[in-house]
């Protein structure tokens, strides 16, 4: 099988793959149970474009699925995050360098009537393969960081009130809204942003050894008090535009 394409994944098709679809050139469209794929043409490249709906699962699921059927050669998978650090606001884009799996949990030992304690969690690597490596992170392909910011200009110049951060996504079946517990995990493990998908994308793509990266647009910060707008699903949508104009001259 060739592998000419590129894979885009996103969650919500009305916010979060719009942008992308009214581009696309369609050719065809398959629909499984829980995801639906656009094969075509944009800006010249072969491009998949892949609605997975929410949550970790469902974004395993679709990724599997789309590796078997097109062997793509590279895995974007964009959408919208809620910031974590301090610098990070609505309508920034992170673009990751590594996820970490929010869902991957080790709790320490605390007796009946102990209560909980979620600072103490652990955060673990639990079914990443090579499971004899150590960090909890799971990588984003360098060629592909490199090439995501060669972008970072034009987008600036589209949006001058954004800025766009380089760093570790966080990824899992949760939103939190907790200011002490989004703070923690940035303190503690540098987490920029959170969302629901990447942590399962990446997974798989790196058993397969497909280069992956996540692009994420900034919804809401609970930090600043910025509220969830839905709409800035636009944001990641309008850099993936960016670099696929460019993509075929590489
Ligand atoms: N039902 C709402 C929200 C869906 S869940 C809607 O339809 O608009 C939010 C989606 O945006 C997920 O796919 C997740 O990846 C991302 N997301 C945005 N902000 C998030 C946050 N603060 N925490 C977790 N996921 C977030």
């Amino acid at each position: 099988m060739t592998n000419n394409v590129i894979l885009i994944i996103g969650a919500m098709k009305d916010v979060e793959l719009n942008l992308l679809l009214d581009k696309l050139d369609l050719k065809n469209v398959i629909e499984e149970k829980s995801c639906t794929f656009y094969e075509g043409m944009l800006f010249d490249n072969e491009v998949v474009l892949c609605h997975t709906n929410v949550g970790t699962i469902n974004a395993a699921i679709a990724t599997q699925i789309a590796i078997n059927r097109y062997n793509p050669k590279a895995i974007w998978v964009e959408g919208m995050a809620g910031g974590h650090a301090k610098n990070v606001h609505k309508g920034d884009i992170v673009i990751s360098t590594g996820v970490i799996n929010l869902n991957s949990i080790k709790t320490k030992y605390l007796n009946e009537g102990e209560g909980s304690d979620p600072f103490s969690w652990e955060l673990k690597r639990y079914g990443h393969l090579p499971q004899d490596e150590e960090s909890i992170v799971i990588q984003a392909n360098d060629g592909l960081i490199d090439f995501a910011r060669c972008f970072e200009n034009e987008f600036i110049n589209n949006n001058p009130s954004s800025k766009v951060h380089y760093g570790i996504v966080g990824s899992g079946d949760v939103w939190n809204k907790e200011v002490d517990l989004i703070k923690h995990f940035s303190d503690k493990y540098h987490t920029l942003c959170e969302e629901m998908e990447s942590a399962a994308v990446f997974q798989v793509a790196r058993y397969y050894e497909i280069p992956v990266i996540a692009i994420r647009g900034i919804s809401n910060n609970e930090v600043y008090g910025e509220t969830y707008e839905r709409e800035l699903g636009a944001k990641a949508q309008e850099y993936v535009l960016c670099m696929l104009k460019s993509e075929k001259g590489r």
